[in-house]
């Protein structure tokens, strides 16, 4: 943090409160957020801080993405899957030519376009050398064929890459990624229903179907076939941090509620905080948090510092989403009935946070990856 951060975490946290906060329940009904908080976000500077201004974007860093999860997190907000956004903004920074970035970054930084990227299939998610999605090719375009499912901003996406694969024999050389312009205009694109979670219920999570679907050849990522897999890996471990940084800020907010709570909440004629119990847990609970927002600085610092592997990314995605689960999970208990009710925030951080150990690589393979290191 510095000072321009703090000004802009001032910011971000308004523009939560104004823009995001009085809608969450009304989009947690329908599962999804309005068409047009992506252009407000957009034209308030918060979509792709970390991209360069001739992109359209603001020229900050990581830090900034960092802030902005953080405040969604101390809010409750899961509704708004940016991060999801921005990690396809960064398979365009990443992999894209200089042709495809200056055609899709200025409108993902406007909120023109939604970001969205289809890697699970309903045969398969950990396994993505599995994928069965084909994209074949047919003069000037790729004809795409497969379904996914799960997929977040799903519904609002103008963005979608689509995993697939170009050979059939080539294994994970035979994957590439092709990026589907406003898919809801091209023929063979087919979205099914937006599916109903246990928790993050404002956010749009949706199966895609594609029937011949028509890509246009030049929107093939890199612009050549096969690099698909190598472009996921390069990718995973940011996805992976901004899991970890929204997981250890979520815990810190569940923390907060809960001291709130036990400090004025009464039980025979004391705080619940005057229990020992209440006191011992919070302590324990307080020092992994410490831990917690110690490493995950330290993965921050090293990703602006393009330092940070994929086995440190890997474990602050699964140890952040862990403790994430068992520090709301141990919180929530302070609140006896009242943590069951969903208008208490810390029953919805409850519903929220078990996703967090399933997407974006599950904590076993998390697991697996960190040991891969060790060989
Ligand atoms: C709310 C939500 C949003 C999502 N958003 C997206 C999205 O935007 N885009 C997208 O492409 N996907 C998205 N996903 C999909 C998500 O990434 C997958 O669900 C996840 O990767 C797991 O894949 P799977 O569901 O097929 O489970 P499987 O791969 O079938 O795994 C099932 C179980 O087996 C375990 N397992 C599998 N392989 C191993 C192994 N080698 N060793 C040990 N254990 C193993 C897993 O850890 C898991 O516990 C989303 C999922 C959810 C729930």
């Amino acid at each position: 943090m510095n000072e321009e951060l703090t000004l802009f975490r001032d910011n971000v946290r308004k523009f939560i409160a104004a823009e995001i906060t009085p809608h969450e329940e009304q989009w947690a009904e329908r599962q999804y957020v309005d068409r047009d908080l992506w252009h407000k976000a957009g034209a308030a500077g918060l979509l792709c801080t970390d991209v360069a201004e001739e992109y359209g974007g603001a020229g900050g860093t990581f830090a900034h993405e960092a802030v902005i999860l953080e405040e969604q997190a101390y809010a409750g907000n899961t509704a708004w899957a940016k991060g999801v956004h921005e990690i396809v903004t960064h398979y365009i920074v990443g992999c894209a030519t200089p042709e495809q970035k200056k055609r899709w970054l200025p409108k993902l930084a406007s909120g023109e376009m939604v970001g969205a990227i289809a890697m699970t299939e309903p045969g398969t998610g950990s396994d993505l050398q599995a994928v069965r999605t084909r994209a074949e090719r047919d003069g000037d375009s790729y004809l795409i064929n497969g379904s996914k499912t799960f997929i977040s901003n799903g519904h609002h996406c103008g963005l979608l890459i689509i995993v697939c694969k170009t050979d059939l024999s080539a294994g994970a050389k035979g994957i590439s990624l092709i990026a589907a312009e406003n898919p809801t205009e091209l023929p063979g694109y087919k979205r099914g229903r937006l599916l109903h979670k246990i928790g993050q219920k404002g956010q749009d999570t949706a199966e895609l179907f594609f029937e011949n679907l028509r890509v246009p050849a030049e929107n093939l990522l890199g612009g050549r076939e096969g690099q698909g897999f190598y472009q996921l890996m390069n990718q995973l471990p940011r996805e992976r941090l901004i899991i970890g940084v929204g997981a250890i800020a979520a815990a810190e907010a569940a923390m907060h509620h809960t001291l709130d709570y036990v400090r004025q909440r009464k039980a025979f004629g004391k705080t619940l905080l005057e229990f020992q119990n209440t006191r011992f847990k919070l302590a324990e609970r307080q020092t992994e948090l410490t831990i917690g927002r110690v490493f995950i600085d330290h993965c921050i610092q090293k990703l602006l510092d393009g330092k940070l592997d994929a086995a440190t990314a890997s474990m602050a995605k699964w140890w952040g989403t862990q403790k994430q689960c068992e520090i709301v999970d141990e919180c929530l208990q302070f609140f006896g009935g009242f943590g069951y009710m969903t208008e208490y925030p810390i029953a919805r951080m409850y519903q929220d946070a078990r996703v967090q150990k399933i997407y974006g690589g599950t904590n076993e393979i998390m697991k697996e990856l960190i040991a891969r290191s060790l060989e």
